[in-house]
């Protein structure tokens, strides 16, 4: 499979029917799966064999899909989840559990943040979060004897930083942990983490690999690189017998290149359950076909649109790291040279009230919580997501009252563009 280039991949990889079966992938609605002997079956609880038995744990069709995605990424193996939260959640519990701690970015998507320092903190699990530019004194101070794994995300929703993704890894490495890095702006297509060092990535696939606001998925990939039984009292969960998986050890049985995935499906879907639906699988393959495809244009639409804003005398400032002067331009360049994503954030010249007329004046853009979608959607953070915040707030965590955020679609960009002026002259 991996013969292939990643656009090739897109179209071919994950699934090659066999003579005379569906050019799609199969849609295999079936909750439960039938044996002829219970023999046959015990063989698969007890992992001694591959197949299915129950939707809850693996599915068919969730397998070409996420294998697809395995190709593009260049990793081991994948799995999908319900969503991209129960991805990111996933790929931290299954290494680390009560007492344990993980370092993350403080540039993360604000359902991570939520996640980490709210709901896994009630679970037990610390999180430090450091700033991506920090120094490498404080970087180093954030680690501790429990910590089990660094996270932070390629492109930040809605933040727009470029992490220096190996810098991460290098400090990551130097601690004896894994990185896992939440590649859903970038996708594949721009940034391929493990060609600098990661070795998890989890995607929102809700985002540009669905691409038309059709179905919430997750997924989640393992490069297959690192290896956990240098560290067998660290990761105890991966290097010793599971006890509720009649004494497997996950790393004898699955090598390293399978050891992380194996377990997250059998212990975390088993008792948690965060599957896809076989028919989300279905929709997020067919994305997946026209990925390569979609993300440029994306990309060629928002670099049109973020010069055209930056231009503009009713505009303050524009974020996009494509832009030439912008903050993250040089990491950009460096991570990704072919395009970063279709998200632009820009301030307003004038009130917050000119920011709302703004919004009431756009005919083509749709309002929306949304981004990558096919369709231009925006939105006015400080008269929706952060309504409730005062306008002190609201610049303590980093957002004007005069923020716009939009996620460029792949309509035609003079159209984009056309209807954005017309908004900003009204
Ligand atoms: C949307 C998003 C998520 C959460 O994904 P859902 O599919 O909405 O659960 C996680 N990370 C990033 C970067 C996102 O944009």
């Amino acid at each position: 499979m991996n013969k292939y280039q990643i656009e090739t991949n897109c179209i071919r990889g994950g699934y090659t029917p066999g003579n005379g079966e569906p050019r799609q992938i199969p849609i295999i609605q079936s909750t439960t799966f039938k044996y002829d002997t219970s023999e046959d079956m015990a063989k698969l609880f007890d992992l001694e064999a591959s197949g299915y038995f129950y939707t809850r744990l693996q599915n068919p069709t969730n397998d070409y899909a996420a294998a697809k995605i395995c190709a593009l990424e260049g990793g081991t193996a994948a799995m999908l989840t319900s969503s991209g939260q129960a991805a990111t959640f996933y790929s931290v519990f299954n290494i680390a559990s009560a007492g344990d701690h993980v370092v993350c970015s403080s540039c993360v998507y604000g359902g991570t943040y939520n996640l980490f320092a709210v709901t896994m903190k009630r679970m037990g699990i610390d999180f430090t979060f450091i700033s991506p530019e920090c120094s490498d004194k404080e970087f180093e101070a954030a680690f501790r004897d429990n910590t089990k794994a660094v996270f932070g995300e390629t492109i930040a929703n809605p933040a727009l930083t470029v992490l220096d993704i190996e810098r991460f890894a290098n400090m990551a490495h130097k601690h004896g942990v894994p990185l896992i890095i939440d590649n859903t702006f970038a996708t594949p297509i721009n940034c391929r983490p493990f060609e600098f060092g990661a070795d998890i990535v989890t995607h929102s696939t809700t985002k540009y690999m669905d691409g038309h606001s059709a179905g919430v998925g997750g997924c989640i990939v393992d490069s297959g690189k690192f290896d956990w039984t240098k560290y067998p009292d660290k990761y105890p969960g991966l290097c010793t017998p599971d006890d509720s998986y009649h004494g497997i050890t996950y790393t004898e049985r699955f090598g390293i290149e399978g050891a992380y995935i194996t377990k997250a499906t059998a212990q975390l879907m088993r008792d948690l359950g965060s599957i896809q639906s076989p028919h989300n699988a279905y929709i997020l393959n067919l994305g997946l076909e026209s990925l390569h495809v979609r993300v440029k244009r994306h990309c060629e639409n928002a670099q049109a649109v973020a010069e055209f804003l930056s231009t503009h005398p009713n505009v303050e400032s524009v974020r996009y790291c494509g832009l030439k002067g912008d903050k993250y331009y040089d990491l950009a360049q460096k991570y990704l040279p072919n395009g970063s994503c279709g998200v632009i954030s820009f301030d307003l010249k004038g009130t917050r009230e000119d920011a709302e007329k703004f919004m009431k004046n756009l005919r083509l853009a749709i309002i929306a919580t949304h981004v990558a979608d096919a369709q231009t959607c925006v939105l006015h953070p400080a008269s929706s997501t952060h309504r409730q915040m005062t306008d002190e707030e609201l610049a303590n965590a980093g957002i004007s009252p005069k923020m716009i955020r939009l996620s460029c679609g792949i309509e035609n960009s003079a159209d984009i563009i056309a209807d954005l002026k017309q908004a900003l002259e009204a």
